[in-house]
């Protein structure tokens, strides 16, 4: 049967990989929603390419121009609401939006009972009890597309008793390829530059997750994530740094056992799982030649060269809004640091300043998520200033 697949934030690296995944499986896929921020001239290629029902673009005013330009025929919508409105469109919702932006796709996509294959991590860890409960509406299925909870959801899916009580499951260990900086010290990582962080060594990825990497505040937003999706406690959540990203996490058993998932570093791999579960797909992405392979090396992370691994474990630890103050800290000193408006150090003192001043709410409704947002947003911004003052 083909399934019909709706891809919010298409344009995008992730987004366009799923559409390559859609592209090698004719047989198995069909898009049928497409949707972007402002991406006008891609959301017209993929148009002709895919012919979806319905485009999408979050940015007003861009509406005419997608009239004019995609096949006639297809619906337009525009505005704010347009992208979450692609959570609605399909059995298969791909979630690839950036940021926190892509929290109202989550919710539609869960709330009208499709699958989910979920690129944004930013909506899980701001609105974790919010998602929690949009996944008990019947139909409902989250499988995660990153790699390391890829890996994690195939490793756990061979142990029947890998959740709730009686759990054969002991701890998590979410593999990092410690981004570009790995091995320098604080003192070192002072004057680095915007193109050095985004010059990962292992994975291609959009700009802001890039950086993310570099801090290892990704690796801290994928401890968090995999607390919210499987259920297991912060202190059994380990983090190991592996350069070479064929080993993409792990889950270690009361028996002492071991089981990794493993390949080459290709995102159509856990975004084709993702979006066939229950099924595998029969195109191979990533396979592994064990004969030009090399070495696979494996050290502890520096937590004290890389702060923000360690502010969100706090976070998490903390709970209630406190992943969503996290996550916007982050994002407002990502941008100031892409705009070369502050240092690299300085994005994690900017979060450490804004975790300080976080007030405690239970983050559950979508309003309360935004303010919690917009507050901690405020307050990162305010940190900046006082910074650029200084
Ligand atoms: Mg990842």
């Amino acid at each position: 049967m083909i399934q019909r697949v709706s891809l919010a934030g298409s344009t995008g690296s992730i987004g366009t990989q799923a559409a390559s995944v859609v592209r090698d499986n004719p047989e198995r896929f069909r898009i049928v929603a497409i949707g972007a921020r402002s991406s006008v001239d891609t959301l017209v290629e993929q148009a002709k390419e895919f012919s979806p029902e319905i485009v999408a673009i979050a940015e007003s005013g861009r509406e005419a121009e997608l009239i004019e330009r995609c096949p006639r025929g297809t619906e337009i919508r525009s505005g704010t609401e347009a992208l979450a409105s692609l959570g609605e469109a399909a059995d298969v919702v791909v979630n690839a939006v950036v940021g926190f932006a892509g929290l109202p796709v989550t919710l539609s996509a869960l709330g009208s009972g499709h699958r989910l294959a979920l690129a944004n991590k930013e909506s899980l860890i701001a609105a974790g009890p919010l998602v929690r409960s949009a996944k008990e509406t019947p139909g409902a299925e989250l499988v995660p597309v990153d790699s390391e909870h890829g890996a994690l959801h195939q490793c756990l899916r061979s142990e029947t008793q890998g959740v709730g009580s009686g759990r054969t499951v002991k701890k998590l260990v979410l593999t990092a390829s410690g981004g570009p900086f790995r091995g320098r010290k604080a003192d070192a990582l002072k004057s680095v530059t915007v193109d050095e962080a985004l010059n990962h060594p292992t994975w291609k990825m959009g700009p802001k997750i890039t950086i993310d990497s570099s801090t290892l505040f990704n690796k801290g937003l994928e401890v968090i994530e995999a607390h919210e999706l499987f259920d297991f406690d912060f202190d059994d959540i380990e983090v190991v740094v592996h350069p070479q990203s064929i080993l993409h996490s792990a889950v270690e058993f009361t028996d002492g056992s071991t089981v990794a998932q493993m390949s080459h570093p290709d995102m159509r791999l856990p975004l084709g799982y993702a979006m066939g579960h229950p099924d595998r797909l029969a195109t191979p992405y990533g396979v592994i030649d064990w004969a030009t392979i090399g070495p696979l090396t494996f050290e502890p992370p520096d937590r004290i060269a890389f702060p923000c691994l360690d502010l969100a474990y706090q976070a998490g630890r903390v709970g209630g809004t406190a992943p969503a103050w996290l996550n916007a800290a982050n994002e407002v000193a990502v941008d100031a640091f892409l705009a070369k408006r502050v240092t690299w150090d300085r994005i994690s003192s900017i979060i450490e300043e804004t975790l300080m001043n976080h007030d405690a709410m239970v983050p559950d409704s979508v309003e309360i998520v935004v303010e919690a947002d917009a507050a901690a947003r405020r307050f990162a911004k305010s940190a900046l200033e006082k910074q650029a003052q200084a």
